[in-house]
C-alpha cells in the first residue's frame, strides 16, 4: 500500500499526470487547453495536504497541476514593518517565508502552521488550514486567480493594478468580497495573493494550564474561552487529550535519550514512556500564547493565573526558562525526574518556536519515527507506512456541548478499535474545532478499512449533534457536498467561473 500512487488517507492518487506551470500566463495556458479538451485540472500548492487527501483530486482522471515551481515573494523589496504584507505564489513555503523574513525583516513574523517546513502557506490557506495564531483565512487578501473560463481576475482592490497604492493594503476592495468562494472551492486556480504578516510584540510568552480534574473540562473550556474573549490569550487556545499531548512528545524524548544519554534503541523506547508519564500526566493540556508589551504580558498572566487557576496547573513559558530548565535537568540527568524533564524540554523546544513564527518538522518527523521511516525526508510522509485522516468537527463554544460530543465520538472510535489523538482549539472569540486524528498502518489493509469505516461513524455522529467538519477529505466530499439548496446555489455560481467544471470538479462542490 505504501507505494506513491498512495497517500496517507490510505486512498489512490488518481491523477493521469502532473505538469508544472511557471507563471500565470503558463497557468492560464493549461486552463484553456483543458477547456477545449474537457480535461479536468487539480491543482495544488505543494500538494502536502496529509490527512485530507494530500494531492488526489475526489473524481478519477484529474491532470494534477502543481504550481510548487511558482515560488516568488512578488514584492520582496517593499516588505517593511510599515508595510507588513507579502504577495505570494502559491509554492511559496513556510521554510521560505521564514527564512526570507530572518534575513530581510526580522521584526516581522506570521502565522505558522504545525505541518512542517516544506507545506505552503497558500495551499493551506485556501483549504482553509489555522495555524499558530488563527485561521489562516483571516491572513489572505486580493487573490489573483486563473478561473475556469481562462480569465484571470484579481479580488479587492488588486484590481486596480500592482501599483495602485491600494493594492496590497486594503483587503476589502468595493463592493462584493470575492475572495471567500476561493476558499474551500473549485472556481479556479489561485496563482498569487496577498499575505498579512504579523509584527513581533516586545514579549511572546506561552502559557500551559493542565486541567486538574478531568470532571472540570466543560467549566475549563468556557473559563478559556472568556480569556479568549476579553483578548488575554492572543494564539488559538488548544486543549490536547492525553493521547495527543504524550504523542507529540514520544519522538523528542526517545531521540534525547539516545543521544544526550547514550540509549539503546530499545531502552529508550521503554523510558520514553515513563518518562512521558512523569511530564505529562494529565488527561487535559492547554497551551496558549500571550503577547504585547512588558507591562500587558505581566497583568494579563496575573489574570490569567488568578482565573484559571481553580481548574488547571499553571506554567508560564519563555525562552530564557526552557534554557535554565533545560541546562539543570540536563546536568541532572542521571536522577529520572531530571531525566524525563531534560527529555520533555528537548522535545518541546521546536514546538515553542512556533509561536515565534519558525516553522518545524517535529510533528511529522514524529510520525515518519513511529512507522519506522525516519530514514525519510518529512515532505515524503506519504511514502511512508502511516495512515491518518483528520474528522474535524466545527463547535459552538460550549464547554457543556463540546464534552457531550467528544465524549460519544470517544465512544464511536473505542468500538472500531481507535484511540482519537485530538486537540480542541479555540481560535475564534465566537467558536472552536476540534482537531482529531485516527491513526493507522496502512500497509494492512484491514486497518485501513477500519479506520474509513470509523471515520464514516464519526462523521454520523458529528451530524447526530447537528455538527458538521470545519475542513474535509478529499475521500469525503460526497458525503459533505448534498443535493440540497445550499450546495446547488454553490453549482450554479460554477456555471459562471467554470461552465466546463474542468477545475477540481467535486472538491467542495456538487460533481455535475
Ligand atoms: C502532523 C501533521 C500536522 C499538521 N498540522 C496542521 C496545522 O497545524 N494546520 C493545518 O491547517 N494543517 C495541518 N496539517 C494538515 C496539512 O498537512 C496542512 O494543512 C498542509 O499545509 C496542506 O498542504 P499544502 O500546504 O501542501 O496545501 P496543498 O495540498 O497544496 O493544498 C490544499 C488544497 O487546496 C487546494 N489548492 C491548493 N493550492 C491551490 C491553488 N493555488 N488554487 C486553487 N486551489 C488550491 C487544493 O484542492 C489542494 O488539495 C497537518 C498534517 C499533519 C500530518
Amino acid at each position: 500500500m505504501s507505494d506513491e500512487n498512495f497517500n496517507v488517507t490510505g486512498c489512490q492518487h488518481d491523477t493521469n499526470e502532473t505538469r508544472q506551470p511557471g507563471s500565470t500566463a503558463e497557468v492560464r495556458t493549461m486552463v484553456l487547453e483543458a477547456r477545449q479538451s474537457r480535461q479536468a485540472l487539480y491543482p495544488f500548492s505543494s500538494g502536502l495536504n496529509w490527512g485530507y487527501g494530500s494531492r488526489s483530486p475526489v473524481t478519477k482522471d484529474n491532470i494534477g497541476i502543481d504550481l510548487s515551481r511558482m515560488n516568488r515573494i512578488l514584492n520582496a523589496d517593499e516588505i517593511s514593518t510599515n508595510n507588513p504584507i507579502a504577495v505570494i505564489e502559491p509554492g511559496v513555503t513556510q521554510a521560505q517565508l521564514s527564512a526570507f523574513l530572518t534575513e530581510r525583516c526580522p521584526e516581522l513574523t506570521f502565522n505558522v502552521t504545525g505541518a512542517g517546513r516544506d507545506t505552503s502557506i497558500l495551499g493551506n490557506a485556501l483549504d482553509r488550514g489555522v495555524g499558530y495564531f488563527g485561521p489562516r483565512k483571516d491572513d489572505i487578501f486580493g487573490l489573483e486567480i486563473v478561473t475556469g473560463t481562462g480569465e484571470v481576475i484579481q479580488t479587492g482592490f488588486r484590481r486596480l493594478g500592482e501599483q495602485s497604492p491600494l493594492a496590497h493594503c486594503h483587503p476589502y476592495g468595493l463592493g462584493p468580497i470575492l475572495d471567500g468562494l476561493f476558499f474551500q472551492g473549485n472556481f479556479g486556480i489561485v496563482t498569487s495573493a496577498c499575505f498579512r504578516l504579523i509584527p513581533r510584540r516586545p514579549k511572546e510568552v506561552a502559557v500551559s494550564m493542565a486541567l486538574i480534574d478531568v470532571s472540570h473540562l466543560s467549566d475549563f473550556i468556557d473559563e478559556l474561552a472568556r480569556l479568549k474573549r476579553d483578548g488575554l490569550l492572543t494564539s488559538v487556545t488548544h486543549i490536547g487529550n492525553k493521547a495527543r499531548t504524550q504523542s507529540t512528545l514520544a519522538y523528542g524524548v526517545t531521540r534525547y535519550l539516545e543521544t544526550e544519554c547514550g540509549y539503546t534503541p530499545e531502552r529508550a523506547l521503554a523510558e520514553a514512556d515513563r518518562a512521558i508519564s512523569i511530564v505529562a500526566p494529565d488527561e487535559w493540556a492547554s497551551l496558549a500564547a500571550v503577547t504585547g508589551n512588558a507591562g500587558q504580558v505581566r497583568a494579563a498572566i496575573r489574570e490569567i493565573k488568578q482565573r484559571i487557576s481553580r481548574y488547571a496547573r499553571v506554567m508560564v513559558i519563555t525562552d530564557t526558562l526552557l534554557d535554565i530548565g533545560y541546562a539543570v535537568t540536563h546536568a541532572l540527568r542521571f536522577i529520572s525526574f531530571a531525566r524525563a524533564n531534560a527529555a520533555a524540554i528537548h522535545s518541546i523546544r521546536p514546538l515553542h518556536a512556533l509561536a515565534l513564527g519558525i516553522p518545524t518538522d517535529v510533528a511529522i518527523d514524529n510520525l515518519l519515527w513511529k512507522y519506522g521511516r525516519s530514514d525519510l525526508p518529512a515532505k515524503a510522509l506519504d511514502e511512508s507506512n502511516c495512515g491518518l485522516l483528520f474528522v474535524n468537527p466545527a463547535l459552538p463554544l460550549d464547554g457543556k456541548a463540546v464534552v457531550k460530543v467528544i465524549d460519544e465520538l470517544e465512544i464511536v472510535a473505542a468500538s472500531h478499535q481507535h484511540k482519537l489523538y485530538m486537540t480542541l482549539n479555540i481560535e475564534t472569540p465566537t467558536s472552536m474545532v476540534a482537531v482529531i486524528n485516527l491513526l493507522f498502518d496502512r500497509s494492512q489493509p484491514e486497518e485501513v478499512e477500519r479506520a474509513h469505516r470509523c471515520a464514516d461513524d464519526m462523521l454520523a455522529c458529528i451530524r447526530r449533534h447537528g455538527l458538521e467538519p470545519y475542513r474535509a477529505r478529499a475521500d469525503m466530499m460526497k458525503d459533505i457536498v448534498q443535493d440540497n439548496e445550499y450546495w446547488r446555489t454553490i453549482r450554479k455560481l460554477k456555471d459562471v467561473f467554470d461552465p466546463d467544471n474542468i477545475i477540481a470538479p467535486g472538491r467542495y462542490n456538487l460533481v455535475d
